[in-house]
């Protein structure tokens, strides 16, 4: 029986040194299993065109990857600006959405643009403002009805439109902002398998993207993106409400002190695994390869903590948008999961709470998978949660072939750690659909005369549909 090539599964953010043919094929070909979109950055036709070029590169290859949009959210930014300007340490600046286009001059301020108008709703003196990804820090000074006026804390230059961070404080921007929405009509319409929605704050907000997803004809599934301190407090109502949950890093380690990081990361990694949902770890996993050959010794160790704490997914954000080796860093990626699952014992979770009759059993499927020889689980499933429990519970070192005869289901399902998806119909006679499953397998290479397959699925019985677990043999 083939091994996977690893289960912790690698999300490769789209952008300019991703988006040919020939780099697309590379990182298929290299086991990519989700393609994001990142829609602080994409316009939309970029969006259609690099969709359907990942779509047929996927077909030819016989390996679909999913397709993640993911949508800004209630994001602050600074204005546009012609060019950057440099900030001297202890320069005082006022931040205002209602920056005249002429700002007065000779007040010794630095007139700055904010895309929020309550700023000084939500922030008290003393506070911090945080530019640029946590680049420039500023103090707030002095509040001022449509304005706050900020001290600058080290010497550094501003460009245009940059991000901006309000750490500890709670806003009222919308969860779903009118551009997220004309990007989300783009992705439905290019049928997207994920949503992903920044700076989560609460379930609301969840309910709310999947009722605008469906009221628009999609089935997609949301991904709760954690990015601020309001989204770790609501954590568990956020798991609940999303169909998986982003630990989104790269914000995260701007609203929350560093050293709470690997807690919260550690923390909804375990939530979201007793609950059999996919979680996925992002940003700076090899942040150094953007520019260099080789990672640091930290990344390393860090990408190995991911796999080793049993996370679904490791996302590539500025490694694959505008790095210098994309696929290097996917390789990377592959090597390392792939070392450290071998040193994990095998085992089940015994966090996961299963319910449903079938999803008990695979259980005992998957433990039996364990402890055979050249063996692996198969199972049939048209809702996906099957596969989703399936993974969930951890069975290192099984293969799980998971069939499916829903169109984009086999797509959604390479998010979930261990899960190797397959698109067939199925036919009415339970043995048929078993018997084409095999062939299939045989087919591509996955399993070889004599090898096992621990197979969940119905069988008729006395004109009956049976649940049961099957130990099938590929015949000679
Ligand atoms: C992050 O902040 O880690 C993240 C993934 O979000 P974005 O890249 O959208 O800022």
């Amino acid at each position: 029986m083939k091994k996977l090539l690893r289960q912790t599964k690698v999300i490769a953010t789209i952008g300019p040194a991703s988006e040919s043919e020939a780099m697309i094929e590379a990182l298929v070909a290299e086991g990519v299993d989700v393609f994001r979109f990142n829609m602080a950055h994409a316009e939309h036709d970029w969006v259609r065109e690099v969709t359907s070029r990942i779509r047929e590169i996927g077909l030819n290859l016989n390996r679909e990857p999913a397709i993640m949009m993911d949508v800004k959210g209630p994001e602050i930014r600074t204005g546009f600006l012609p060019r950057p300007i440099e900030l001297a340490e202890g320069q005082v600046v006022e931040l205002s959405h209602h920056l005249a286009s002429n700002p007065p001059e000779g007040d010794g301020l630095v007139h700055i643009r904010v895309s929020y108008e309550k700023l000084s709703d939500h922030l008290e003196v003393g506070g911090k403002v945080l530019l640029d990804n946590g680049m420039i820090s500023l103090e707030v000074l002095e509040k001022k009805e449509r304005a706050i006026h900020c001290k600058v804390l080290q010497e550094c230059v501003l460009g245009s439109r940059r991000h901006v961070n309000l750490p500890g404080a709670e806003t009222d921007l919308p969860s779903l902002t009118e551009k997220d929405r004309g990007d989300s009509l783009v992705g439905i319409e290019c049928k997207h398998d994920y949503f992903a929605l920044s700076f989560t704050r609460d379930a609301d907000a969840i309910d709310l993207f999947k009722r605008f997803l469906s009221e628009n004809g999609s089935e997609a599934q949301v991904i709760a993106k954690i990015e601020d301190q309001q989204g770790v407090t609501n954590l568990d109502e956020i798991i609940s409400a999303s169909d998986a949950l982003m630990i989104a890093r790269g914000d995260l380690g701007i609203e929350c002190a560093f050293e709470e990081l690997p807690i919260i990361q550690r923390r909804a990694v375990g939530a979201c695994e007793a609950r059999g949902k996919p979680v996925i770890v992002a940003t700076h996993l090899l942040e150094s390869m953007i520019d260099s050959p080789v990672p640091t010794r930290a990344e390393i160790s860090d990408v190995a903590n991911a796999v080793n704490e049993g996370v679904d997914c490791l996302m590539l954000s500025g490694e694959t948008t505008v790095g210098k080796q994309p696929v290097e860093c996917t390789r990377l990626l592959n090597r390392i999961s792939a070392r450290i699952e071998a040193e994990i014992q095998p085992g089940l979770t015994d966090e996961l709470k299963l319910f449903r009759p079938k999803a008990k059993m695979l259980r005992s499927a998957a433990m039996l998978a364990m402890r055979l020889e050249n063996a692996g689980v198969l199972v049939f499933t048209r809702s996906g949660d099957l596969a989703a429990k399936l993974g969930a519970l951890r069975p290192n070192g099984a293969p799980l072939f998971a069939f499916t005869d829903v169109e984009g289901l086999h797509r959604r399902l390479r998010l979930i750690w261990g899960i190797e998806p397959f698109h067939m119909p199925f036919s009415k006679d339970p043995e048929v659909t078993i018997q084409n499953a095999i062939k299939r397998l045989r087919k591509d290479g996955w399993v070889d005369p004599s090898d096992q397959l621990v197979t969940v699925t119905n069988i008729l019985a006395d004109g009956k549909t049976v649940e049961s677990i099957q130990l099938r043999e590929v015949d000679k």
